[in-house]
């Protein structure tokens, strides 16, 4: 999708906004009265900290378990950035919408382990894969084709999964595989095994920003992208003790909105 300009993006928030605060009123009226219980999050579909704002004073007095932020209008550094205006707002729990890929996933663990309760994703990636012919590789989310008529480097043909169902099958066994059920089902599991263990990877050395870094960095060749995650992050984690203060938070979450740009 191509970057909009500022006045689509205002004309689409006020749109969705719109309705959504009707919702979000009716919503939580008749979850307090059917069922108190069941969590509610409000999703938040807009492009920039200055909406969330705005939704956050007209929200005033309603209560949410948590915020959905949407992945399709929020490259990793304005993810942040909301996060990081939601924490101030005392938000405890983040739902990304479709957040399968390296920055979201491993922004979503970081944050997870230092800033909020819980971030979870949503994906239907690991099936959308499998049934396209397409595997996933562990620890970068990477893809490669796994069909013929698609030339695949040699040393990556010849790399093999030990996972519990590829069984130690070479990216060129499953390559050659006819195409049909049997190849989607066996690259969903695969991919959606992999995808599983590479977010609980990214959680298990999200300690600090440097053991993330390091992590990326072996299974990843985007170092542009994770060096820029790893200033963005490591500044956040250095000055996290400040994080309750308004100032220096919207302050923060400005700067790390405009600053990066990697992709
Ligand atoms: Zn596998």
């Amino acid at each position: 999708m191509s970057e909009c300009y500022h006045g689509d993006e205002e004309l689409q928030f006020m749109s969705v906004t719109y309705h959504n605060l009707i919702r979000a009123r009716e919503v939580t009226a008749l979850r307090a009265k059917y069922c108190p219980e069941v969590e509610l999050y409000y999703t938040f579909q807009g492009y920039n900290l200055n909406q969330l704002e705005r939704v956050m004073k007209e929200l005033n007095g309603l209560h949410f378990e948590g915020f959905c932020l949407a992945t399709r209008a929020l490259p990793w550094n304005k993810l942040i950035s909301m996060m990081l205006l939601l924490k101030y707002y005392r938000t405890k729990k983040i739902h990304i919408l479709a957040g399968s890929n390296m920055p979201t996933m491993a922004v979503g663990a970081f944050m997870a382990r230092h800033m909020f309760d819980e971030v979870s994703y949503d994906s239907h990636n690991w099936l959308y894969y499998g049934m396209k012919a397409t595997f996933r590789f562990y620890g970068s989310m990477g893809t490669a084709r796994a069909v013929t008529k698609v030339e695949v480097p040699q040393h990556i043909q010849s790399l093999t999964c030990n996972c519990p169902h590829c069984q130690g099958r070479s990216l060129n066994d499953i390559r050659e595989m006819s195409h049909g059920r049997e190849k989607q089902r066996l690259l969903a599991m695969h991919n959606f095994y992999i995808e599983t263990k590479t977010a609980r990877a990214y959680y298990n050395h999200s300690k600090t920003p440097e053991m993330l870094r390091d992590f990326l960095l072996a299974h990843s060749h985007r170092k542009k992208l994770i060096m820029e995650m790893y200033d963005a992050l490591s500044g956040i984690y250095e000055m996290r003790a400040y994080l309750g203060d308004d100032k220096f938070v919207k302050g923060l979450a400005e700067y790390v909105f405009q600053r990066f740009k990697a992709r």
